[in-house]
Formats: structure tokens, sequence, C-alpha cells
């Protein structure tokens, strides 16, 4: 089978052609421009190539929850020249073609569910800690939309005592992307997250936070694994730095296997950066089988 696969970035649109099994033929990078430059060179790609269906995991907002008025669209993005671009519905027309669509995060969610770290789990969590924060939600063996896709990295946050910092987020005081995302670490620190590995203070307040949004996310969807992605988890000493701070902030209210054994429990990507374009092939193939 040749399935397209589009990971939609606001700044770069990665490409591919690949199959069922997770077999990566092409790929192409494509920087994000405007939609009307930038969607027919994306276009051209999977013409060239053939491709029996595609599946798109995209920057948001957007609205991937089928049947629903908009449908298939960008909405309320910050990168303007996006704005209500109907991208789903551009490639339908355009290749004739089955198209799946769903937020970046949940493609790679998808991608660790169907490849990697979470194979086989209905209930499993990805967070993605780069520029924004974003989380993919899959319960009960269904990715998560709600009446349009969760934003937990927005969930506020109860501070640390004695951070004074102000916070990144232009909409909220003390959220964890405002507090925790990498453009925050840089401008707390001075620095970039990459040229921060030594200095242990960061990466303890940075794992306070990530381990305060562990919590919430274990009580809220209940899930049998978190997997933290993105580039700030680079930084592989955060994952004993969160799990205990997770251990100490969970207090033991939650008695289940899964959160007894935290080094499975919260866990690296395991698909490099791959588990994006991934899922995007899993969209595809499901797009196609129904
Ligand atoms: P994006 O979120 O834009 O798709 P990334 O997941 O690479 O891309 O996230 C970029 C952010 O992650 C930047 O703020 C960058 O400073 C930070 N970052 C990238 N690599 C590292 C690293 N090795 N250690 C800490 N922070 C990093
Ligand atoms: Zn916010």
């Amino acid at each position: 089978m040749r399935l397209g696969a589009l990971e939609a970035g606001g700044t770069k649109m990665v490409c591919a052609v690949g199959d069922e099994k997770g077999r990566i033929r092409e790929r192409r990078v494509i920087p994000t421009r405007t939609p009307e430059e930038t969607l027919p060179e994306m276009i051209g790609f999977y013409r060239e190539q053939g491709v029996e269906s595609l599946g798109i995991g995209c920057f948001g907002p957007i609205n991937p929850v089928k049947g629903m008025k908009g449908y298939g669209f960008i909405t309320s993005t910050p990168k303007l020249a996006w704005q209500n671009c109907d991208i789903a519905g551009a490639f339908e027309r355009a290749l004739g073609c089955p198209v799946g669509f769903d937020t970046d995060v949940n493609a790679s969610l998808l991608g660790e569910i169907t490849f990697g770290a979470a194979r086989g789990l209905s209930d499993c969590i990805y967070v993605t800690v780069g520029t924004g924060i974003g989380v993919g939600v899959c319960a009960g063996g269904k990715l998560l939309h709600g009446v349009m896709h969760p934003e937990a990295g927005h969930i506020l946050m109860r501070r640390r005592p004695g951070d004074s910092y102000p916070g990144k987020c232009p909409f909220h005081a003390s959220c964890l992307e405002g507090l925790a995302a990498g453009p925050a670490i840089e401008e707390r620190w001075g620095a970039k997250g990459a040229e921060l590995k030594d200095r242990r203070e960061v990466w303890d307040l940075e794992a306070y936070y990530l381990a305060q949004a562990c919590v919430d996310f274990t009580y809220v969807y209940s899930p049998g694994r978190i997997i933290l992605g993105g580039g700030v988890m680079h930084q592989e000493q955060l994952f004993p730095m969160i799990r205990r701070q997770y251990r100490e902030l969970e207090a033991g209210y939650v008695k289940n296997s899964q959160t007894a054994d935290l080094e499975s429990y919260i866990v690296p990507a395991s698909l490099g950066d791959d588990q994006g374009i991934l899922g995007c092939l899993r969209l595809a193939w499901e797009a196609k089988e129904g």
C-alpha cells in the first residue's frame, strides 16, 4: 500500500510516503509559507508519488471532529495565513483519495501506539514539550477530541513557592506551557535549554511542573502510560527527576499496577523524531480501511 503522511508544522511540513508497516519510502521537507504557496507544492509531491490515501497530523488549533461543521479546517491559529484553511478538504479535492486528519500530538501518540512505546495500549497519553506543550490522549482505544481537542498544555499550575517568573503564555499567568515549554526555559534562565544541561536547578524546577502535570493527567485521563517527547525531553536527566517528584506529589493516592512502576509508566518517546510521521501513516491507513 502506498500511504501518504503529512506532519504539518508551523515552520515546516514533513511530507512522506510509506506503508502500513511503518516503512517510510520517501520524505520531503517543505518550509511552511502561505497556503497558496505551500499547498500546491505538497500536493505536487503526493501526486508524483501516487498515494492511495493521506494522513495529516496538524498544528492547531484545528477541527478534527468528523461530521461537525468546519471539520478538516485549521481554526484560530496564530499563524494568520493559515487561519480558516480547509487543509484536509484541499488535499481530498486535489488527490481524490481518503484523508485522515488529527492534531500533531494525537498523530505522535498514534505512532507510539502503533509502532512504539505504547504498542497495544488502549489508554495512553503523549505529551510533547517543545516550542509549546501539547497533549494527545487515547482513551478506550480512541483518540480523544471532545468538542474540539484537548488543550491540556494550558492546564493551570500551582507554582512552586518562590517562583516569580511571569510566564510566557499570552493567555494565562501560570499555565504549563507558559511555565515549562522551551521558550519559557530560555526566557527564565537566559539561555536555550540545550545549553543548560549542567544547571541542576533548571531541571529540578522543570521536573516539578512536568511532574505536577503528569499527576493531574493520571487523575483526569487514567492512562496506562505517559509518554514525554519533544525537544526539551532530550534532557534525559529529567525522567528520574520527574518520577521522583511525581511520587511525592501523587502521595500514593492512586494504587494501580501502572503507577506502581514509574519506570515503565513515565517514559520517553521511542521512535526518534518519527512518531509523528508514523502516526500520520496510520491515520492514512485508517482513512482507507475505514
Ligand atoms: P517544535 O516544538 O517547534 O516542533 P522541538 O520539539 O524541537 O520543536 O522544540 C523546540 C524547543 O525545545 C525549543 O524551545 C528548544 O530550545 C528546546 N530544545 C530543543 N532541543 C533541546 C535540548 N536538547 N535540550 C533542551 N531543550 C531543547
Ligand atoms: Zn496558556
